[in-house]
């Protein structure tokens, strides 16, 4: 518990940029950056959310559903491990819904720590997500703490 993120006020608007620029179909990508350092200070660290990797939905039904592009995974996989971002995670939008995690998000989200950012609108907002055992919505996430960085995102 405890967990935060940060996230620039730049890199979040980013994120409903590409998603409001294409309303009638779930955008999604990568969150990547500096995964919290729980096992240090569990109460007050803070990951940061440094960047977003759009990717192609290549789900068959990309108005209600998402599926990030393979050869995006493996790209940022190998990227990570020749010392680049860490994947923390991933983001999708919810055209005309709301910013919460769906059953169908549950029921594709393994258990495994990743956070799902999720936005959603007009008008668009955006929640955070963690994939986590008996979580506190679909028993899949619990809601994480954005803690939104004023100013532009980093270059
Ligand atoms: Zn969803």
């Amino acid at each position: 518990m405890g967990v935060k993120l940060r996230i620039s006020r730049g890199l979040l608007d980013g994120i409903v940029a590409l998603a409001s620029k294409t309303p009638g179909e779930e955008v999604c990508g990568l969150l990547l950056g500096l995964p919290p350092l729980a096992a240090a200070a569990p109460a007050t660290a803070a990951g940061t959310i440094e960047s977003f990797l759009p990717a192609t939905n290549v789900a068959p039904d990309r108005a209600r559903h998402f599926e990030i592009d393979p050869a995006t995974l493996i790209r940022a996989h190998r990227a990570e491990r020749d010392g680049g971002p860490a994947i923390l995670g991933c983001f999708h939008s919810h055209p005309g819904g709301d910013p919460t995690p769906s059953a169908e998000d549950a029921a594709q989200a393994e258990a495994n720590g990743a956070l799902w950012l999720i936005c959603a609108g007009p008008p668009w907002t955006a929640s955070l997500w963690k994939a986590v055992t008996n979580g506190a919505v679909h028993g899949r996430f619990d809601p994480v703490p954005m803690i939104v960085d004023p100013g532009p995102s980093a270059p």
